[in-house]
């Protein structure tokens, strides 16, 4: 097989800010090529425009690679050694790969002959690709600092407005009518709306984003969970300065939201199979749900598998059944039929709120200071998280230290989520009175999550043979606050 001498040219910035074209590196291969070797056959990887720092797609350095590893490449030329991998682990890489293909040489004009496997092109590479850092650094500081001056940068959020102050900065102010919308959204989350509802009913009011379009049920939560609701500035991802906007959502009430919407639904199962898990379909795409107490809310007494709804035919013709079905999980352990579970656990659900020992049970004032607290935490694990990374930049921790505390703050961040989302909404106490007149109104998913704030589960056990009526005996309601 002809071997071939590579040639690979990259258009790349000078340090004064110009070019050096592909047409002139390849005029300099040529030239050395036909001085070191006479005779082989040239091939040009010309990528033009494309920086090799950054993850681009370089469609001719991968033919290279695919040439090398077929065996067609003898020797490599390139002007420099950045111009054919910025990136030190992309050119360890490389480097085995040429290795492994039998060519130990990259020959450069500016660098003289690398052997690929020395250290020094190691070293070379990560001086490279630490010079790109510096750039980079340099960018992201430039950002950060407008960032951390609470200035806005693209993209903010629904309820806030440009304007331009008195000394000609750029701000963000409160659009009162927007500010509203969110307020609400807000409330209704944590009284267990749906997103799919919420974003429905804003469109029947004729209320529209940002840019004019129909509010999905998407946006609704970005809506009540981007950090700017509660005036905070995001800057890649991460909360660079508290408090700078003027604020649409109280910190405890936005965390609340935040939690709510993050938290999937688990539900044990007692066989120690893996935990079912009803994410965010419970909260806000259609669940395609028909039936009050499927999805995780009546499970079966014998194997505490959800029950599914479905019908079955009898003599009075088809009527919805709760079943335990081996499609989720279950035995084929018990069926009931559905209406009259629906209407006995409403019934007991009614009952219990009218009395006033269960409303004082759900705790709500201590429900409110607790999310308080679980607020504050928050934020100071967020406090504990930027200081870290500030002592791992001027070199206070290792590498290690600092992946072993990020870590456990993570989690510790996580145990605070999961605890707030479990926290009953402070909603509670003005719904319940409303609820009841509301109920036939409501839709199932929002029937559904006022159910889930009281009731934990229901069970349901094995019916008695010849038993003609519903049995109520065999159906058991697990309160969430007892
Ligand atoms: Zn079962």
């Amino acid at each position: 097989m002809t071997k071939y001498v590579a040639l690979i040219c990259r258009l790349s910035p000078r340090p004064d800010g110009s070019y050096e074209g592909v047409e002139a590196q390849e005029k300099w291969g040529r030239e050395y090529a036909a001085k070191m070797w006479p005779g082989v056959p040239i091939e040009v990887f010309p990528d033009k425009g494309i920086s090799a720092s950054k993850d681009d797609h370089r469609p001719q350095f991968e033919r290279f690679r695919e040439w090398v590893a077929a065996g067609r490449i003898a020797h490599v030329w390139a002007v420099e050694q950045t111009r054919v991998e910025r990136r030190e682990v992309q050119w360890f890489l490389l480097a085995a790969e040429l290795d492994a293909a039998g060519i130990t040489e990259l020959h450069t004009n500016r660098d003289g002959i690398v052997r690929v496997r020395d250290a020094v092109a190691g070293i070379k590479a990560v001086l490279a690709a630490d010079e790109v850092r510096k750039l980079r650094k340099r960018v992201n500081d430039r950002l950060a600092e407008l960032a951390a001056e609470g200035r806005p940068a693209p993209g903010i959020g629904y309820a806030h407005r440009r304007a331009v102050d008195k000394e000609g900065n750029k701000i963000l102010v409160l659009d009162k009518e927007r500010a509203k919308i969110v307020q609400e959204t807000a409330e209704r989350v944590l009284a267990g709306w749906g997103l799919i509802s919420i974003a429905k009913d804003l469109d029947k009011r004729g209320i529209r984003g940002k840019r004019g379009g129909v509010i999905s049920p998407r946006s609704v939560r970005w809506m009540v969970t981007t950090p700017a609701a509660a005036g905070h500035r995001v800057h890649q991802g991460r909360i660079v300065r508290r408090n700078c906007y003027p604020a649409a959502l109280d910190e405890s009430t936005w965390q609340a939201v935040c939690a709510r919407l993050s938290q999937p639904r688990r539900i044990k199962r007692r066989d120690g199979r893996r935990d079912l898990e009803i994410t965010e379909k419970f909260f806000g795409r259609s669940s395609g749900r028909k039936y009050l107490l499927t999805g995780g809310i009546a499970i079966c007494a014998v194997c505490r598998a959800p029950l599914a709804g479905t019908t079955k035919k009898i003599s009075q013709g088809r009527v919805p059944y709760l079943v335990c079905n081996p499609h989720q999980g279950g035995r084929g352990c018990v069926a009931i039929k559905l209406d009259p579970v629906d209407k006995h656990v409403l019934k007991k659900l009614w009952t219990e709120l009218d009395k006033p020992e269960f409303l004082s049970q759900l705790n709500i004032d201590g429900h409110a200071a607790r999310r308080d607290e679980i607020g504050a935490e928050l934020t100071a694990v967020e406090g504990r998280r930027r200081t870290l990374a500030k002592e791992w930049a001027v070199g206070g921790v290792t590498d290690a230290e600092w992946q072993e505390a990020r870590q456990e703050i993570t989690e510790h961040e996580q145990k605070l989520r999961n605890e707030l989302a479990a926290i009953p909404s402070s909603m509670v106490s003005v719904d319940i009175a409303t609820a009841r007149q509301a109920w036939p109104d409501m839709t199932l998913e929002e029937q559904r999550e006022f159910l889930g704030l009281f009731i934990d589960h229901v069970t349901i056990a094995k019916g008695v043979r010849g038993r003609k009526s519903v049995d109520t005996s065999r159906i058991d309601i697990e309160w969430k606050h007892r």
